[in-house]
């Protein structure tokens, strides 16, 4: 996501109106793989502010991440306020405050900070729904889907029913 500032370089001070809108890959954020439903869209305006660059907007994106519970995909909006600074690169050996980025020539590369702001609006735990009822944790049965024999068994499980049944079993035979 390249935003480029050439009309801004030439109009310091001012706020300078900009919308990109942009396909991502797959990522991967706290352990899941995630991906995103259409396109990755941020709006705002940037100011050069001497050759510093502050950049203001929204994000936007649909991110699709498996259910919490049931693995399934499931899709979250997000929307985050984007507030950055862009530091020029000149070359030195300058490390950015936490809060910057770096750039250099007439671009700058927006991507990081708009992925940084995205996820970090996700929220730790995501459910494909509310009532998710989620896996058998035991045979792995869907159970949105249908219930499983497990249920039950859980309810009267110790080692002497376990040994009980299997001694009906051997009488059966
Ligand atoms: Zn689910
Ligand atoms: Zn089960």
């Amino acid at each position: 996501m390249k935003l480029d500032i050439t009309k801004g370089i030439q109009r310091k001070g001012n706020d300078m109106p900009f919308a990109l809108m942009e396909p991502w890959e797959d990522d991967r954020w706290n352990g899941d793989v995630i991906s995103y439903d259409g396109p990755v869209s941020v709006a705002g305006s940037y100011m050069l502010a001497d050759e510093t660059v502050i950049v203001r907007g929204e994000a936007r994106a649909k991110v699709i991440s498996p259910c919490a519970r049931c693995l399934k995909p499931a899709v979250t909006e997000v929307t985050a306020e984007l507030e950055e600074a862009f530091v020029r690169d000149v070359g030195q050996d300058v490390e950015p405050g936490d809060d910057q980025y770096m750039y250099s020539g007439h671009v700058l590369e927006l991507d990081e900070a708009v992925r940084t702001a995205l996820l970090l609006e996700l929220p730790s735990r995501i459910l494909c729904r509310e009532d998710c009822k989620g896996l058998c944790d035991q045979c792995g049965q869907d159970l949105n889907i249908n219930e499983c024999s497990c249920q039950k068994d859980l309810t009267r499980r110790n080692p002497f029913s376990a040994l009980a049944s299997l001694l009906n079993e051997d009488e059966e035979v």
